[in-house]
């Protein structure tokens, strides 16, 4: 295989970055879109910094593809407003006092979920009204509509949307969607007329893949624009990762048979080898609960890793040695995946991506 040596050894203060493959991040888009029903919008989520595929760089990117974008915050929001970007951004957070003159300003579309939030709101502000139908966690009781609909004419408020959120939507056949679609759906029965013309919104990307009869006219999709699926026990060919996170070897050094690598000398040498450093560690993202249990590639080769993962260095045992610059795949098609990371360490793929270090540039490739 033909040696590739990054370009990053050149800028002294870079250690690693993150590749983003704009193609396979809008061909996700177009299939996600393909398999919803005929006419639904579709709202890539971009929280957390785009699941840490960079939240401007992914926005502007799937300007095209989607209709509007989901962020969790405020901040995010005005983030990616100020990068340029003009699609409809709902903030999923509960605005605040402190925030609310934002949402004009950065002509946002709130979430509100309580009395409170709606007694912050103006007959000028964009706004969905949330519920809570199971999710346990932020949203109006359902049967606390007749009570939102005579404060909403009293003050003369529209809201734009009516949403709600899955608990166990990653797989099919939970009856705890079944259940929480019963309650949305006699929630949208006693709204009556009132309803017409709302985008109405329940699904994110498990409720899209598994639950197509909760599409009503908006999906919310966030893993799945990335190329992971939230069950690993329905693959879609089609949806492919976009993230790659590369570095390159800082050392490479001969090791002997018997000689051990890293904090606490958990491993020892089985045979004469090289040690290969790479330049990051769990200050960037890679947990140390993968010390001994991944592979990185090295130049195009499939490298054990080994040694506790330190804070900003992850050792290799190689049969052969490496220049110093030679590229490392971290993580990504030529190493592993994150949902191959994930089950390392019991947890799921969101939040492997979204631990990679906000700090670590994001670059696009096409
Ligand atoms: C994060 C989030 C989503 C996206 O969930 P995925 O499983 O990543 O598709 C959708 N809706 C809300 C309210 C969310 O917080």
């Amino acid at each position: 295989m033909k040696r590739r040596v990054t370009q990053i050894t050149a800028k002294s203060n870079v250690t690693s970055y993150v590749e983003i493959n704009i193609s396979n991040l809008k061909q996700n888009a177009i299939k996600l879109k393909e398999i919803a029903p005929a006419g639904i919008k579709t709202m890539a989520v971009v929280k957390a910094n785009a699941y840490g595929h960079g939240a401007a760089l992914v926005s502007h990117a799937l300007s095209d593809s989607v209709t509007a974008l989901g962020v969790a915050s405020v901040e995010e929001a005005i983030n990616i407003r100020n990068s340029g970007v003009i699609l409809p951004i709902l903030v999923f957070a509960p605005p605040r006092p402190g925030n609310v003159a934002d949402y004009k300003t950065y002509n946002l579309v709130a979430t509100v979920g309580s009395f409170d939030e709606l007694g912050m709101m103006s007959s000028s502000m964009s706004f969905h009204l949330e519920f809570d139908t199971g999710m346990g966690r932020l949203g109006f009781d359902p049967d606390e509509w007749p009570e939102i609909h005579s404060r909403l004419q009293s003050n003369s408020l529209k809201p734009s949307g009516v949403m709600t959120h899955f608990a166990s939507a990653d797989a099919p056949d939970s009856t705890k969607v079944s259940d929480q679609l019963s309650r949305f759906e006699k929630l949208l029965e006693n709204m009556g007329d009132w309803k017409k013309g709302k985008v109405i919104h329940a699904s994110n990307s498990g409720g899209l893949l598994f639950y197509p009869e909760a599409a009503y006219s908006l999906v919310r999709f966030g893993l799945a624009v990335y190329g992971y699926l939230p069950s690993d026990t329905h693959k879609i060919d089609d949806l492919k990762p976009v993230l790659s996170w590369k570095s390159c070897v800082s050392a490479c050094k001969p090791l002997r048979k018997g000689e051990t690598v890293s904090y606490d000398a958990n491993w020892t040498a089985p045979k004469d080898g090289w040690l290969v450093v790479v330049p990051v560690g769990y200050a960037d993202g890679i947990r140390r609960g993968l010390s001994n249990k991944i592979e990185m590639s090295v130049g195009g080769n499939k490298i054990k890793q080994v040694g506790n993962v330190t804070m900003d260095y992850t050792m290799l045992f190689s049969d052969k040695p490496f220049e110093t610059g030679e590229e490392v795949v971290i993580l990504g098609d030529e190493a592993m995946q994150a949902d191959e990371w994930a089950a390392l360490l019991d947890t799921i793929p969101y939040e492997i991506l979204c631990g990679i270090h906000p700090k670590i540039e994001r670059r696009p490739v096409s």
